[in-house]
């Protein structure tokens, strides 16, 4: 008897993070037969998965939420300004839970093929599991940072201690009690958990090839008061979200309060201020205000003074001369990576148990059995190794994947210039496969919750178009992705994230042989989420519709 399991479906979805649940709540309600398919035993995608110490969104709570349900808004109690991901996590699962979607998710499977049919206009989706779904829609949920970042260090293997990635972090909780730990790392996770696992640590030695900008996160426990008024407000902090550049209303909640310190302010130019008036700041607002002064994101003049800014409260914080040295990002500038926020990371270096190793002198040559050693012939011992080392983002969840559409080219062939969707929503030559917070789209360089409920909506009005006019398959014209690749690129020139200094994942630099481009729009949700608009007005303007 076969093991493989057959099923004709009208829709499949890759994923159930926070794109996933929604888009199979959509989909579900306008009755379609749909499975979700997931490689994890539960929901939640990025916060599934990425449980290390100290992991928490950046992004606070009142905003990071789904904003479908008026009644899950107000059910729902947040206790930290910032949460935290368990708390996210059991968000999700309350989520899962209320909305019933666990019925038609599949866990623990993983899917490893989707094929197009050009005859049927459906897709053969193959699982790890023996599954065989014969399906309409392919919705890929898969997340911009999804696939783990294992950098090739020499004899990778050789290392004889206990070896974790943020992003796959154990259910089980790690003791890390007198142990001396190595972190390889310091992007948004390797920040956030330095100082925590540093706590419990007899020894800390933090491995850094690009020091980063990070400025104190300012969390604190959520205040009944600011909750109960974000409830009330949810009305207008949902339409200035979807009508913004970043999809964050900042929300600053009920007046403020006697002796309250004020957010650090916005939208100034550090060009206009004198030495003075940036020195008063400085003191009033503390590091805090140094992302905010616009003409730093344009700017090299107004970079290198925010720098020097950064540079002097770096020192300030940091007792020792040498490791202050070693954090400080000299490099490259400011805007050019996602900046990153963080709770006591620079002063967790104050503890003579953490220790800093400077890979811009000496770079990892090998892992050994008991450590590793850099070019310079200094050899570390430890007990753990921890790899804060990111993710092939944005197109890695897909490339994973062997996807692959008309003539049988794959998603990686079609990619190898560069990933170019039409919106971020569809590939050319990929009909009836639709991607959420796809590559050309707002995603990650905005609040994505917010990006993840636009693409959701517009695919299942989408599907329903479709269905409505019998159209067979739809797919995204080259033309049309070509000219949105173009325009994707042209939005981010002048900017520090295409400096010609800067290395990040946002322009696939983190990954070797990946090719450098720009890969999220930067024209913000508000320009976007009108021109996907705009497209649906002109009946699909860019895509080619065949009955
Ligand atoms: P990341 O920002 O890509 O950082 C990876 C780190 O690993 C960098 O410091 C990188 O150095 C280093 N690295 C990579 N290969 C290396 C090698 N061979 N040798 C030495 N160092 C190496 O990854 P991440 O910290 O996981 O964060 C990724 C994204 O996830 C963030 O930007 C954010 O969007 C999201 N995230 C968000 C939160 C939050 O909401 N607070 C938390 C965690 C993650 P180089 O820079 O030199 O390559």
């Amino acid at each position: 008897m076969s093991d493989v399991k057959s099923k004709t479906l009208d829709a499949v979805i890759v994923g159930s993070g926070m794109a996933g649940m929604y888009m199979l709540h959509r989909l579900r309600k306008q009755g379609l037969n749909v499975l979700a398919v997931e490689a994890g035993t539960g929901v939640g995608g990025a916060w599934y998965w990425n449980r290390y110490p100290g992991c928490r969104c950046d992004v606070p709570s009142i905003e990071y939420s789904f904003s479908f349900s008026k009644e899950l808004e107000q059910e729902w109690d947040w206790t930290e300004a910032m949460v935290s991901q368990p708390e996210l996590e059991r968000y999700l699962n309350h989520v899962a839970d209320r909305f019933d979607l666990r019925k038609d998710i599949q866990f623990g499977t993983r899917v490893t093929s989707a094929n197009y049919d050009e005859s049927s206009a459906r897709w053969t989706v193959t699982t790890d599991q023996g599954d065989v779904f014969d399906t309409n829609y392919c919705v890929m949920a898969t997340g911009c940072l999804t696939i783990p970042n294992y950098p090739d260090i020499n004899n990778a293997d050789a290392f004889q201690g206990e070896v974790y990635h943020t992003a796959t972090w154990p259910k089980e909780e790690v003791d890390f009690t007198g142990k001396r730990v190595a972190v390889i790392g310091c992007g948004s996770s390797g920040v956030q958990t330095i100082p925590i696992i540093a706590e419990k640590a007899e020894q800390l030695i933090a491995f850094q090839r690009s020091p980063v900008y990070t400025f104190p996160a300012r969390n604190a426990p959520m205040k009944p008061e600011f909750l109960a008024q974000a409830k009330k407000d949810y009305p207008e902090i949902r339409a200035k979200q979807r009508n913004c550049a970043s999809g964050i209303a900042g929300y600053t909640g009920p007046a403020k309060a006697e002796g309250e310190v004020e957010k650090p302010k916005s939208s100034r130019k550090i060009l206009g201020l004198t030495a003075e008036q940036r020195q008063a700041e400085l003191e009033e607002f503390g590091m805090g205000a140094i992302p905010n002064y616009v003409d730093a994101f344009f700017n090299e003049d107004a970079n290198a003074i925010v720098r020097d800014m950064f540079d002097q409260s770096l020192k300030a914080i940091v007792k020792d001369p040498q490791k202050a040295d070693a954090l400080s990002p000299k490099d490259y500038p400011l805007h050019c990576k996602r900046p990153v926020i963080d709770t006591n990371y620079y002063e967790a270096f104050n503890k003579d148990s953490v220790s800093i190793v400077d890979l811009r002198e000496s770079a990892i040559e090998e892992l050994t059995a008991t450590g590793l050693r850099t070019s310079d012939g200094s050899e570390y011992e430890f007990d753990i190794l921890v790899y804060a080392t990111g993710f092939d983002a944005m197109t890695g969840g897909l490339t994973a994947i062997d996807i692959r559409g008309i003539g049988g080219e794959s998603i990686k062939e079609k990619w190898a210039d560069g990933p170019t969707a039409y919106l971020g929503l569809q590939v050319s030559g990929f009909p009836n496969l639709f991607t959420i917070t796809g590559p050309g789209s707002p995603s990650i360089l905005s609040n994505v919750i917010v990006s993840i409920e636009y693409h959701c909506e517009w695919i299942d009005q989408t599907i329903q178009y479709l269905r409505d006019n019998d159209i067979k398959a739809m797919e995204a014209k080259q033309s049309a992705a070509d000219a949105w690749a173009d325009h994707v690129n042209e939005a981010a020139q002048g900017t520090m994230y295409v400096a010609p200094t800067c290395n990040s994942w946002y322009l696939g630099s983190n990954i070797d042989g990946k090719k450098r481009m720009f890969m999220p729009y930067l024209g913000g949700v508000d320009k976007y989420d009108q021109k996907c608009k705009d497209v649906i007005a002109k009946g699909y303007e860019g895509f080619a519709l065949s009955r």
